[in-house]
């Protein structure tokens, strides 16, 4: 059994502690070194690896540190092994990373930035997507095209429904504002929001979601072709 959650980071970033039965740790976007290694500590105090999503400090400006204390492996894009932290195990887009007694898919995700990726554990089943999906959103276009992005999407959005997405950030209430803006009278939509709002008020983070709800309800996933999408990322980005 492979147990992940979510742990705050900076103002809104999400980093993901991952632990099988055995005790072995993985820490995937490690924004900052003390509360990761607090969370690290409180979860028995040992990690062996970390895995990176894309170069963004934002995502892995924790990693050296973390490595240096705890003496965890870095795993992450060898084609972006030139902005990243030093990697102690470079992954390929299309390849496989075992962790531990599982192993992770390496999902090509281009579109936030050109070397982004996902890692998927069948195992889970569970996706840890970075900045490509947010509940109810998506990455913004910085190094990628909208063709790119969105077929970075189909990738994600052919794995399993009942999949954990596992995102980098808490972005998910401003996200529903948007998602409204289009659809104002969704039902589902509508309670996805309520729900959302009545996390965030207990202080509870919003994710993860399940693949096929983001399916659902995430209008960059339901967005039927790539000049949809683009319209809708415009949309978004002047929100
Ligand atoms: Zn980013
Ligand atoms: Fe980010």
């Amino acid at each position: 059994m492979l147990s992940i959650r979510p742990i705050p980071l900076l103002a809104d970033n999400y980093g993901w502690l991952l632990q099988d039965e055995t005790g072995f740790t993985a820490f995937v976007d490690p924004a900052e070194e003390g509360p990761t290694a607090a969370a690290i500590e409180a979860a028995g105090g040992r990690l062996d690896m970390i895995l990176l999503t894309h170069h963004h400090a934002d995502h892995v400006a924790g990693a050296d540190a973390l490595r240096a204390r705890f003496g965890a492996k870095v795993a992450g894009n060898v084609a972006d092994a030139h902005r990243l932290p030093r990697l102690d195990q470079p992954v390929r887009p299309g390849g496989r990373l075992e962790v531990g007694r599982n192993a992770a898919e390496v999902i090509d995700t281009p579109g936030h930035t050109r070397g982004h990726i996902a890692y998927f554990f069948a195992s889970g089943p569970v996706a840890l997507v970075g900045d490509t999906i947010f509940s109810l959103g998506c990455g913004r276009l910085i190094e990628g095209t909208a063709e790119e992005m969105f077929a970075s999407l189909r990738r994600l959005a052919a794995l399993p429904g009942e999949s954990l997405v596992c995102c980098g950030h808490e972005y998910t209430l401003a996200n529903a504002r948007f998602a409204l803006s289009l659809r104002p009278d969704d039902a589902a939509l509508k309670r996805r929001a309520e729900e959302a709002k009545r996390s965030r008020a207990s202080g509870e983070p919003t994710v993860p979601t399940r693949l096929e709800e983001e399916c659902r309800l995430n209008p960059f996933l339901v967005a039927p072709n790539a000049a949809e999408f683009a319209r809708i990322r415009a949309l978004k980005d002047r929100f």
